[in-house]
């Protein structure tokens, strides 16, 4: 039982408790593993042992911080084709993306390590009026405390990293809960932090269901929370907690828009290429897929055309194939809720251009016209690989068609005109605007969330840093 079990990771050890879990395979067929529940005592350790690190640990000098991370750091690159396996066999992830997010987690970790070392604060001159003459003031930032860090399914390392390697960089001890669907990705990751000399206590890796984890999320000793997931789960937990300290990256249903002046045909193959790429590719499952095309309706023929054949060019396969772009869907309930999201829109006068078939927790890629206002393949985050492509007359429509929305994670802009990209970004109520490319673009060290109901807060990597602490001031008179 103990060798077939992953155990969770209680203040860095490793724990197997009375109860297990199997971790499904999206598609169904023999279980990926299985994982340790944590008991509530297993809970009450890992809280307790990171409330009690937390002064020790802030006090860590910055080079055993740093080096820590990028001792991951290193690890993830060399364990690049094993943790990719089990990133596809427990989220269906095609492997090339699997890859790639591996990537992005060593980056995380190696761009969290560097930014430890300069880590401090600053320095801020008060005699710019007459009452501060001879004042100076120190800002040096303070970690929060301990954290509560609860991640999605769909990126089950990096998430994962963003949550742990900023609380590490500023000495903030953690308690991560990974998603139910994917806990050995970031199991895995416990492996490799396991093999570093930070304190015991620092961060713990444990598996809770989530009917057990308002007590978890009420705990005062975890101060701060930090949610990347669904909207729905990440307000009620702020609603829960109104006076912790919570950062919340939710959903959206990212737009693309396509302008007039993108018009060659190799400008509008790029942009095909791109949308189809970043709209079904890993089955639509990214809170930056692209969901929404809005076109210049003087290109909108001609891309419609070109997305559609770059959208059946997309390899729907096994995700353990190289060719493979999109596999299934996290689980079938999932596959269901976006194929009947898809129905209702054709009922209503949608048309499909191509997919719109589901097997299971397959969902072929599905483009839409004719979508009407209000359908929730539209409204709402699709979270599949399902497209919508509307044409709009001018950019005042495209910019007033992607602001309505109840969410602003990110937008691209396809444009060689850089008032254009200045108009977009001084008008586009979203965290990011990514200028001749898709919104699915992230770097990990760019500021990341969003607006209205996206979120609150930012990630990436230094941003993170900021979010986990606050500053104090310490005045000096006389100087
Ligand atoms: P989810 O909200 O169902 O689950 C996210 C996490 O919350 C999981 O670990 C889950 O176990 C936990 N959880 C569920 N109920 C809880 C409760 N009552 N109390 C505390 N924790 C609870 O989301 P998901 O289906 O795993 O992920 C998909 C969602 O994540 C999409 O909406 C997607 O847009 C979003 N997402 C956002 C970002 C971002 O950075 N903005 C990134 C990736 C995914």
């Amino acid at each position: 039982m103990q060798l077939e079990t992953t155990p969770i990771r209680v203040a860095g050890a490793q724990v197997w408790g009375s109860q297990t879990q199997p971790v499904t395979r999206p598609d169904g067929g023999d279980p990926a593993g299985h994982v340790t529940v944590a008991d509530p005592e297993h809970v009450e350790a890992a809280v307790s042992a990171a409330h009690h690190v937390a002064p020790e640990f802030a006090g860590l000098p910055a080079h055993r911080r740093a080096d820590a991370l990028a001792h991951v750091s290193r690890r993830l690159t060399e364990s690049r084709e094993d943790l990719a396996a089990v990133i596809v066999a427990e989220g269906g992830k095609p492997v090339r993306w699997a890859r790639a997010e591996v990537d992005r987690a060593a980056a995380t970790f190696r761009l969290a390590g560097e930014e430890a070392r300069r880590w401090v604060g600053d320095l801020q001159r008060l005699d710019t009026d007459p009452s501060g003459e001879g004042r100076i003031a120190l800002n040096r930032r303070v970690s929060r405390g301990p954290v509560l860090g609860i991640t999605p399914f769909n990126f089950p390392l990096n998430l994962v990293a963003h949550k742990v390697a900023p609380a590490l960089a500023v000495g903030a001890p953690i308690v991560l809960k990974p998603a139910p669907a994917t806990p050995l990705s970031a199991l895995f990751l416990g492996g490799l932090l396991a093999e570093t000399d930070l304190p015991a206590g620092s961060w713990s890796i444990l598996t809770v269901p989530n009917e057990r984890m308002n007590p978890l999320v009420t705990d005062p000793r975890l101060p701060v929370v930090s949610f990347t997931g669904s909207g729905p789960v990440g307000w009620g937990i702020r609603d829960l907690v109104p006076r912790k300290h919570v950062t919340l990256e939710l959903g959206g249903n990212a737009a693309v828009v396509v302008c007039a002046d993108w018009n060659s045909l190799a400008d509008l193959q790029r942009a095909a290429q791109r949308i189809a790429t970043f709209g079904v590719g890993q089955a639509g499952q990214s809170c930056i897929s692209v969901q929404r095309v809005i076109a210049d309706r003087s290109v909108f023929d001609q891309l419609r055309d070109l997305v559609v054949a770059e959208v059946q060019a997309q390899v729907l396969g096994d995700p353990e194939r190289e060719e493979t772009t999109l596999g299934p869907m996290i689980d079938e309930r999932a596959a269901q809720r976006a194929h009947s999201w898809i129905t209702e829109a054709v009922d209503a006068g949608a048309h499909v251009l191509t997919g719109g078939r589901r097997d299971y927790a397959r969902l072929e890629p599905t483009v839409l016209v004719d979508v009407p206002p209000g359908a929730r393949v539209d409204r709402d985050e699709v979270f599949a690989p399902v497209l919508s492509l509307r044409a709009v007359d001018g950019l005042d429509e495209a910019l007033a068609a992607v602001n309505d929305s109840d969410f602003g994670l990110q937008v691209g802009v396809f444009t060689h005109d850089i008032t254009t990209a200045f108009r977009a970004h001084r008008d586009l109520e979203v965290g990011g605007v990514i200028v001749g490319d898709v919104p699915s673009y992230r770097a990990d060290q760019m500021p990341y969330g969003g607006t209205k109901g996206s979120g609150i807060g930012r990630e990436g990597v230094r941003y993170a840093m900021e979010d986990l602490t606050y500053d104090r001031t310490l005045v000096l008179t006389g100087i």
